[in-house]
């Protein structure tokens, strides 16, 4: 004990000090860390939450369309729709709702689903829990006014998940859908009408989940152009299109 008291008193007190708080700070992050990942990984492969895919055994497809509605490019698309009796899921904002609620209507009207992409397309690892529930719930109530329903599916902005998000989408009982790896042609970003739909039919396969956006600020979308490839080509490859939640329910997974 002597001996400790001199080496840290009398020696180097600063350094050894130093050194012991570095230690006690890097047992702490690491045990956050751990914990935190543990419990997003657990819930990314729990399929009852977080879903990516349906089953491998049938040859259906999720079209979905984020950011929307949007005035001209979502009735470009579901004309489209209409015309190859293909159904998709549709993860609105609310604050586009409140603007084109009409749109909202005719998607629905057509056999469509929506879900929810929250109200102002926030980044939930960024947000506190109180913003995000107010999110979700803003926009489930704003889509509530315009359809008499609300959805029961929610997918996050950029995909990000983190364990607030978890807790409230959970407790609402929606359904967590993000998309199958290799099914982000990341139209919002300009690429050529065949370049996305190549990216698609090249990877394509028996439950995917695709990912693209009915409505990109800005910038003339890609999206309507690649769908009258994609959508043709898929059929003839002997493909159905089904909203997210037939392909859950015929994947078993509801
Ligand atoms: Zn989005």
């Amino acid at each position: 004990m002597n001996q400790l008291y001199v080496l840290i008193i009398k020696k180097k007190p600063l350094t050894i000090i130093l050194f012991i708080s570095v230690l006690i700070l890097l047992a702490l992050i690491i045990w956050v860390k751990t914990d935190y990942f543990e419990e997003v990984i657990n819930y990314r492969y729990d399929d009852s939450v977080v879903v990516r895919s349906g089953s491998e055994r049938e040859k259906l497809i999720a079209l979905t369309f984020d950011d929307g509605p949007h005035p001209r490019f979502t009735p470009e698309i579901l004309d489209i729709l209409y015309e190859y009796n293909a159904k998709a899921t549709f993860f609105v904002l609310g604050k586009h709702v409140k603007l084109y609620p009409e749109v909202l209507q005719r998607l629905i009207d057509e056999g469509h689903e929506v879900g929810n992409h929250t109200f102002t397309h926030i980044d939930v690892t960024k947000s506190s829990y109180g913003k995000i529930s107010k999110e979700l719930d803003d926009t489930d109530n704003i889509i509530y006014s315009v359809i008499g329903v609300k959805p029961n599916i929610f997918r996050p902005p950029f995909g990000f998940l983190n364990n607030n998000t978890l807790h409230i989408v959970k407790e609402r009982g929606h359904r967590i859908v993000l998309w199958t790896a290799n099914q982000d042609p990341r139209d919002w970003n300009s690429p050529t009408a065949d370049s996305i739909a190549n990216h698609i039919i090249r990877n394509v396969g028996n439950g995917n989940i695709i990912l693209l956006h009915d409505y990109v600020p800005e910038k003339n979308s890609q999206t309507v152009e690649a769908l009258k490839i994609i959508i043709p080509e898929l059929i003839k490859e002997g493909y159905r299109f089904v909203t997210i939640s037939e392909l859950l329910e015929m994947s078993d997974l509801r």
